[in-house]
């Protein structure tokens, strides 16, 4: 498949201004600075799309894009500011749950994770969070192009075995730099919507 078509519908701030269901629903997590909007932005080819680098005490918020007119790419907040407080903590807590949980066209969730580095202890939990839920998902690995092209099939598979996860299709290597790992990752939204 490919994207024709990407534009900012909304974002919600609380879990009960979600839309109703409607369409099909694949969501972005992982920590702030992973690469999150720079995947959205490259996913779709719109340079803008998504904001990058939103700096810690911004109001987080769940943005919705609709793609191809035909299903939503639903941005979650990222986690893991360090110098975040407990209660905006608590409240990033609520809006993720409030959406996980709530969201019945949630297909797939894309969880994206620093090819360079081991999981962090939010990742874990994020990924604890979606295999309680049983939402499936697919673990992105950005800034592929940050290390040796040779050294790729090598982190897929230390991330792998860390995340204890099945098989190596649970892994997509990516960067928004070079494209790379985009068709795949095309190819997995075409099986998501198709199922
Ligand atoms: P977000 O906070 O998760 O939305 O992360 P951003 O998309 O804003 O990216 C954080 C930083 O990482 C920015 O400086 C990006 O330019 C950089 N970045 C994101 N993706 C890539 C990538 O695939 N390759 C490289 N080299 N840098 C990236």
């Amino acid at each position: 498949m490919e994207i024709k078509s990407a534009s900012f519908v909304t974002s919600y701030a609380k879990p009960g201004d979600f839309p109703a269901p409607a369409l099909m629903e694949i969501a972005v997590a992982g920590k702030s600075n992973v690469g999150k909007s720079s995947f959205i932005n490259g996913m779709t080819r719109q340079k803008k799309l998504a904001k990058t680098s939103q700096k810690p005490g911004k109001t987080r918020l769940v943005n919705y894009f609709l793609l191809n007119g035909a299903f939503y790419l639903v941005d979650l907040p990222g986690y893991g500011f360090a110098q975040v407080s407990k209660a905006e903590k608590e409240r990033w807590g609520e809006m993720m749950e409030g959406y996980l949980k709530g969201s019945e066209n949630l297909r797939h969730m894309f969880l994206l994770m620093d090819i360079r580095h081991s999981p962090t202890r939010d990742d874990e939990t994020m990924l604890r969070y979606v295999r309680i839920l049983n939402i499936p998902f697919t673990v992105i690995l950005t800034k592929a192009d940050k290390v040796a092209k040779s050294k790729v099939p090598m982190r897929v598979n230390a991330l792998m075995k860390e995340l204890v996860l099945p098989g190596r299709e649970w892994l997509i290597p990516f960067s928004s730099e070079t494209g790379f790992g985009r068709d795949r990752v095309l190819a997995r939204m075409e099986e998501v919507l198709s199922s």
